[in-house]
């Protein structure tokens, strides 16, 4: 690990303006996937300004009848929040079968949308990766590379990365929107879909944050009425990434909506597929991965959603 200094923020906006004025400052929340990366050099900031001090613990509730989760909320209070769970089970059930125990203790709500990919190329330092080292390459689009664990739809030329996160996912499916501040100390709110972006030439850029801005909270919108499902599939029954996962919310009249985990670089949605939700899962599907560019190793991804949108949905 390459040697850095150090210091803790007392507030949101001392964070940000501290962050945009230090060469090579990044912020530090549970740190549970920044020093894992810091470990394998993959990232290298100079200085770390730790935001658990920064009073975003709070769970509250909003005028408009939703929730606003602090940024430093932990994966495993905000699953166990009995609001939550009673009113968004959809979330609670992402968070609860991502990562472990220990980890959704450490793990916050600010740094769990800021994961970066588990793509094996981006954490293998001997492999070409432009997520990495912009320009670099893709390993995942050489010959012969191993892609099943990889996206399958919103990737590019240049990437072909999945987005890792399980609660990101369930976010999308309830319309969350994610609150920042900026080094100035202005506010911006933003939708799951402004918040992150696709990979396109760029892959190193994964989300519309300017230099030094910090997630301050996610805010709930009031809940929707129907069934919260959130079913994960992966190759161990716990403690692993999904190869898909299917967020799904549905009312009694057979309205609802439905997002992708481990299908795309973002949590992946649309408005049309949601639309289609009464014609039954392959109606869905058929609005959702329409322009899907799988590899000859995750095609299966493509049946294995729609099947098990299908499964949810025969529960009823
Ligand atoms: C073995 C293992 C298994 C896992 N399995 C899963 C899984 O199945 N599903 C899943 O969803 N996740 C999984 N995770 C990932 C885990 O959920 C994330 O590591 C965690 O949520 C990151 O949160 P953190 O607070 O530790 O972030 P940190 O590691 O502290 O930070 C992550 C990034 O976010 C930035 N950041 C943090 N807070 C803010 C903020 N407020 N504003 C701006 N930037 C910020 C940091 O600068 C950094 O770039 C797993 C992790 C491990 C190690
Ligand atoms: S798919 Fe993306 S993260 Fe993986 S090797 Fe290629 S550029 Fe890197």
């Amino acid at each position: 690990m390459r040697a850095f200094s150090y210091e803790r923020a007392a507030s949101p906006a001392e964070a940000a303006a501290r962050a945009a004025k230090v060469p090579g400052a990044k912020f530090i929340a549970g740190g549970t996937n920044l020093l894992d990366l810091m470990k394998h050099e993959i990232e290298t900031p100079l200085h770390l300004i730790d935001v658990r001090g920064t009073g975003l613990n709070a769970i509250t509730a909003t005028e408009e009848g939703g929730l606003r989760v602090g940024a430093m909320v932990s994966n495993s209070t905000l699953a166990a929040d009995p609001r939550v769970r009673e009113a968004y089970g959809v979330l609670s059930r992402a968070l609860v079968a991502g990562a472990s125990g220990q980890l959704r203790n450490k793990a916050t709500t600010g740094g769990n949308l800021l994961q970066r990919t588990r793509c094996p190329y981006f954490y293998d330092t001997a492999m070409p990766c432009n997520k990495r080292s912009p320009g670099a390459g893709c390993a995942a689009l050489g010959k012969g590379a191993t892609t099943r664990q990889l996206g399958v739809i919103g990737t590019s030329d240049a990437c072909i990365a999945t987005h890792p996160s399980d609660m990101a996912v369930a976010l999308q499916a309830l319309d969350a929107r994610v609150e920042t501040v900026t080094p100035e100390g202005e506010t911006r709110s933003l939708t799951l879909d402004a918040f992150y972006q696709l990979p396109g030439d760029t892959p190193e850029v994964e989300n519309t944050l300017t230099k030094g801005e910090m997630i301050t909270g996610v805010v709930l919108p009031a809940p929707m009425e129907g069934r919260h499902a959130y079913f994960k599939l992966r190759d161990r029954s716990s403690y692993a990434f999904a190869l898909v996962s299917v967020a799904l919310i549905h009312a009694p009249d057979g309205t609802g909506r439905v997002a992708l985990g481990g299908m795309a670089p973002r949590p992946w949605r649309r408005d049309a597929a949601d639309a289609a939700l009464p014609q039954g899962a392959a109606a869905v599907m058929a609005e959702l991965l329409d322009g899907a560019r799988p590899t000859e190793e995750n095609a299966y991804k493509l049946t294995l959603a729609e099947r098990t949108l299908a499964a949810l949905l025969a529960e009823e």
